[in-house]
């Protein structure tokens, strides 16, 4: 596979045209662990770093059968049909641990993938480091130096998937149905209070009813987690995928997020305070990958951890000589 390597010189022009399958290799680059190709990664992203920034970043999270795929197609394609450049791209929670995937099969949003203004990025398989994020703020980083307008980031409601998830975008979407039950979704204080923007979606033919009453219901539990003096509202819509009624509000509503958030800059705020915390967060990965790639360390801290055992070294003690064997191999 190296052999047949691009150059990053090659990856950059490729991605700065918009050209998808040279996207689609700089994706496979990143979610690589080779260390040479680790090193061709971040020389990439550092080199595309000034073509970034441009999109709006939605998250969207739902229960399995929510409708995501098919919202997202729905979505996908109005806005492709605007003329808009559409990326869409998975944090899978299952990928990383088993290998299996709850969102991954290629027979999802079959027609946006076929889109060629859309760019669908099927889930990785696993195998990647980086937990369930994965390379995703990368690709997303990638995607909108190719032109990107819009990054849709589809993630499974498992709890921490949320977080991840809220931690790299603009505007965070849950996608409900009514009646499945607010356990079921994970509908905790916690979760709602992360969303920009709820959607029940599936209101259509019988469901109707059900889901404007989900809508009320949880425009009062709302009402009642938000302190009230937010910038911003979450609002609660109903919408149907397969029909199509009600996705043209959820857009207009991302936009309006989008020019709220663009005049009063919280969005810059907020993408300056997730990058401070992806950096804090890559600096403990590398103390971590250190800890464990060094033999030096390794051993200096096998023999550490059994002095702080006994108690022959006081803990904080023990940390600061193990911090010291770091500097040693800088
Ligand atoms: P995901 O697991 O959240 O991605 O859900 P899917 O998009 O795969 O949808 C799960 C099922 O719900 C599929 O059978 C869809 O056809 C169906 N579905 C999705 N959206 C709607 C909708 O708006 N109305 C109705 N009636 N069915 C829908």
């Amino acid at each position: 596979m190296r052999a047949e390597q691009l150059s990053t010189q090659e990856l950059k022009k490729g991605i700065l045209d918009g050209n998808t399958v040279t996207l689609s290799r700089a994706i496979t680059l990143i979610e690589s662990s080779l260390a040479a190709d680790k090193s061709q990664a971040s020389e990439l992203l550092q080199s595309i770093v000034p073509y970034t920034g441009k999109s709006i970043r939605v998250g969207i999270s739902g229960v399995p059968g929510a409708g995501k795929s098919t919202f997202i197609e729905a979505l996908g394609t109005s806005l492709t049909t605007s003329g808009k450049k559409v990326a869409v791209l998975a944090v899978d929670p299952s990928s990383t641990r088993t290998g299996g995937s709850i969102l991954g099969d290629k027979t999802r949003m079959e027609k946006l993938s076929k889109d060629p203004l859309a760019y669908v990025r099927p889930t990785p398989t696993g195998g990647h480091s980086g937990g369930v994020a994965g390379k995703t703020r990368e690709a997303i980083l990638l995607c909108e130096a190719a032109g990107f307008h819009v990054v849709l980031v589809e993630t499974v409601g498992v709890g921490q998937t949320e977080m991840t998830v809220r931690g790299m975008v603009d505007f965070f979407m849950l996608l409900m149905i009514a009646g499945a039950g607010d356990e079921l979704q994970g509908i905790k204080k916690g979760i709602l209070e992360l969303a920009d923007g709820i959607a029940i979606n599936k209101a259509d033919g019988d469901n109707i009813e059900r889901a404007r009453r989900a809508q009320s219901d949880l425009q009062h539990a709302l009402h009642l987690v938000m302190s009230g003096d937010e910038h911003w509202k979450a609002p609660v819509l109903t919408c149907s995928s397969t029909t199509m009624t009600g996705i043209s509000k959820i857009w207009e509503t991302i936009q309006a997020f989008e020019q709220q958030g663009k005049s009063d800059g919280s969005i810059l705020l907020n993408r300056k305070s997730q990058n401070l915390l992806w950096m804090e967060e890559s600096f403990a990965a590398l103390i971590e990958e250190s800890k464990t790639q060094s033999d030096t360390i390794r051993q200096r801290r096998q023999q550490l951890e059994q002095q702080v055992g006994d108690l022959s070294i006081y803990p904080p003690e023990g940390a600061r000589l193990l911090w010291q064997e770091f500097l040693k191999g800088l």
